[in-house]
């Protein structure tokens, strides 16, 4: 009955005495020592010694396990091993005790081959997966890693089993790291994340889950590759291609975390002046260098802690964290001195590159991106508008003049369009015969709103939206028009003198224009004086160069407006075409009052005499003043001395009072 029911049983079973005698086997045991035909194929006898058959061969383990048993040194003993080249056999020896003493042992072995195959199969997976794998007992041991975590993490097995996983990074400990890793370890989380880990250099992507026994597993990815795509894509997406500056994009971002941090910050909007000019005069290729020339300075000029964007065309946006106010003005002159400084690039022509700023603070001028920018943006307008002073902090008032501005903007087109300009006209004189020579043509504006509009203002507006062609066009044909009627009405022959934008004379369609005019009202040569401002850009641009040559040849006179106050470039006065020099009323107004200017006032005079210019001083308005001009040989001027700008039926009344001449008192 003993015998049938061990005998049915799967596992082999032997049982043995304290001497190692087979005292009785099942039948499994006897068929597996049958099967096998090396040293074991006896054991399944009764009578044999199991010890002597395990001494005889390479068990040993087995062996010092039931003399252990047997001795009573271990409860039981328990090995796994393959056996039969593919099975797997778990053999457990577990004490025989009559009375409390040893008589012996049972062996029973087990084939867990199914169980086993799995295993090694899952290990197998482990081990070849492409993915890096560790598992984490719950002291944050590391109990097993996997080949491609060898490979990722650079250390062997050897190294890390074991080991406190703190231990061997342990800057990983106060990182997104240990963060996640504890999540899983004591709340049971799974977690998913990317980390970029210093010593190694390596962005990883990790997943963590929690093991069903305790402790974690953590699945993990090498993604520098994917990294650094994404690194490229941002970078393109925040940055400027021309400079390689951050772009509005991440100015607007960084702005946007300065504002939640709440730390106050000087917000810079820099504009070159004149920079359309560069562009129209050289070409685009010639623009792109020059700003690429102008990002470099400030890169290089400013201290670490200005934030520089090319907020697009020829705008830079700076911003730096909030000082003091001394700080705010030494960093604006800072950043003009910067972009002041001379050109030394060959690939650029002689160019005077200014530029103009305006600063709004916060959280004093507004609490978001746009508003900052744009108070920015309106005071730049008033550092553009004040020649000179060329950066402005934001003030409330300057909102109401933008709007004016956009005003002006809107009605300007209009007043193109319905012929609401008119001009007015004032003499020029010649101090030593008492009469008039000449008259400049200046334009005026009444708005229907906004009233009188001086054309400082308006020309400025008219010369950034362009407009200004049209404008120009319209009273040189009504200019030349009246001309004619003064001639038939009064013997009056001089010159007219019509104030041209720079900018103007880079169009070949204008010239042609100047050209057309001279004919269709039939204007003899010499009549016709455009006057423009100095500008080296201008200057050293050979298509303008080239135009100004034509129209010196068809007959009409170049005059160098407001001189001494801009670039004043003699060098290339001299190779210009020009006949005359008007020096700007800031010298004439220094007259008994500034030596120094005085001084240049009169370098000026002589300088145009030798180069055989005429010259003429504007704004003379006092006695004085004309006297000390004509001392210096200065005899041409323009001035309320003589006459105030003329309406056309005060002009021609004038004419036609006293013809060219001036009443004899106001003869110098
Ligand atoms: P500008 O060409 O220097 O014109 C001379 C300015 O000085 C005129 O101002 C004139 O009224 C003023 N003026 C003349 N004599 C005296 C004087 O004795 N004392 C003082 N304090 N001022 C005197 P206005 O008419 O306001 O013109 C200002 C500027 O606007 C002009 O300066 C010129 O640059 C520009 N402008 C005027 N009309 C035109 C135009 O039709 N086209 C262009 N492109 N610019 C124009
Ligand atoms: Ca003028
Ligand atoms: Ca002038």
């Amino acid at each position: 009955m003993y015998k049938r029911i061990i005998d049915s049983l799967q596992d082999s079973i032997a049982v043995i005495n304290v001497d190692g005698d087979i005292i009785v086997t099942n039948k499994s045991w006897q068929d597996f020592c049958k099967e096998t035909k090396g040293c074991l194929k006896d054991a399944g006898n009764a009578g044999i010694n199991y010890l002597d058959i395990l001494s005889n061969s390479d068990y040993l383990e087995e062996y010092n396990g039931i003399l252990a048993v047997l001795k009573g040194e271990i409860p039981v003993f328990h090995t796994t091993y393959p056996c039969l080249s593919r099975n797997w056999y778990t053999k457990m020896v577990s004490p025989l005790t009559e009375e409390g003493k040893i008589t012996g042992a049972t062996i029973t072995r087990k084939d867990i081959s199914d169980y086993e195959r799995e295993r090694i199969e899952m290990y197998d997976d482990l081990e070849n997966m492409t993915d890096a794998f560790l598992t984490i007992a719950n002291d944050w041991t590391i109990t097993y890693i996997n080949k491609e975590a060898e490979n990722l993490l650079s250390a062997s097995k050897e190294e890390l089993l074991g080991l406190d996983i703190w231990e061997v990074y342990p800057d990983a400990i106060d990182s997104i790291f240990y963060e996640n890793y504890s999540k899983t370890m004591n709340d049971r989380i799974k977690t998913r994340f990317e980390a970029y880990y210093d010593p190694l250099k390596t962005w990883f992507e990790i997943h963590s889950f929690p093991k069903e026994n305790g402790g974690i597993s953590i699945y993990f990815n090498n993604i520098n590759e994917k990294k650094l795509k994404e690194d490229k894509l941002w970078n393109t997406a925040h940055h400027d291609h021309l400079t390689e500056m951050p772009n509005r994009l991440l100015l607007y971002k960084k702005i946007d975390k300065r504002i939640v941090e709440q730390k106050p910050f000087v917000l810079y909007f820099l504009d070159l002046n004149n920079f359309k000019l560069v562009n129209d005069a050289y070409g685009h290729e010639t623009g792109d260098i020059l700003l690429l020339e102008i990002a470099k300075r400030l890169k290089k000029d400013l201290p670490e802690r200005f934030f520089i964007s090319r907020y697009g065309g020829d705008e830079f946006v700076l911003y730096t964290a909030y000082i003091d106010d001394f700080q705010v003005q030494s960093d604006a002159y800072h950043i003009l001195s910067s972009i002041e400084k001379p050109l030394n690039n060959p690939a650029l022509p002689p160019l005077n590159i200014t530029a103009s700023i305006g600063i709004s603070l916060f959280p004093e001028n507004g609490n978001s991106v746009d508003s900052l920018i744009t108070a920015a943006d309106i005071a730049m307008y008033e550092a553009k508008k004040a020649k000179g002073d060329q950066w402005k902090r934001y003030e409330k008032v300057m909102s109401k003049s933008l709007n004016r501005r956009l005003l002006i903007e809107k009605s300007l087109k209009e007043a193109v369009l319905s012929n609401a300009y008119y001009t007015v006209f004032q003499p020029q004189v010649d101090i030593l015969k008492n009469e008039i020579i000449g008259i400049e043509v200046l334009s005026r504006w009444k708005h229907p709103e906004l009233g009188f509009i001086s054309p400082d203002e308006f020309i400025s507006i008219a010369e950034e939206t362009g407009q200004i062609r049209m404008l120009t066009e319209h009273i040189i044909d009504t200019s030349l028009l009246a001309y004619n009627k003064w001639k038939k009405i009064s013997c009056f022959s001089g010159g007219i003198s019509i104030n041209v934008s720079s900018s103007l004379l880079n169009e070949p369609s204008f010239v042609s224009f100047l050209m057309y005019q001279l004919e269709k009202h039939s204007i003899p040569r010499g009549i016709l004086e455009i006057e423009i401002t100095e500008n080296v850009q201008i200057f050293s641009s050979s298509i303008i160069n080239n135009h100004m040559h034509d129209i010196q040849q068809a007959g009409i006179r170049i005059a160098m407006d407001d001189f001494g106050v801009g670039y004043s470039n003699l060098s290339y006065i001299n190779n210009l075409p020009i006949s005359k020099i008007k020096i700007d009323k800031f010298f004439t107004n220094c007259i008994g009052k500034n030596p120094k200017g005085e001084a240049i006032l009169q370098a000026i005079i002589v300088l145009a005499n030798n180069l055989q210019m005429e010259v003429l001083a504007e704004g003379v308005e006092t006695e004085e003043q004309r006297d000390f001009l004509k001392a210096n040989n200065c005899t041409l001027v323009q001035g309320f001395f003589y006459d105030m700008p003329l309406n056309e039926d005060q002009f021609i009344y004038r004419l036609q009072q006293f013809g060219i001449k001036y009443p004899v008192k106001y003869k110098g």
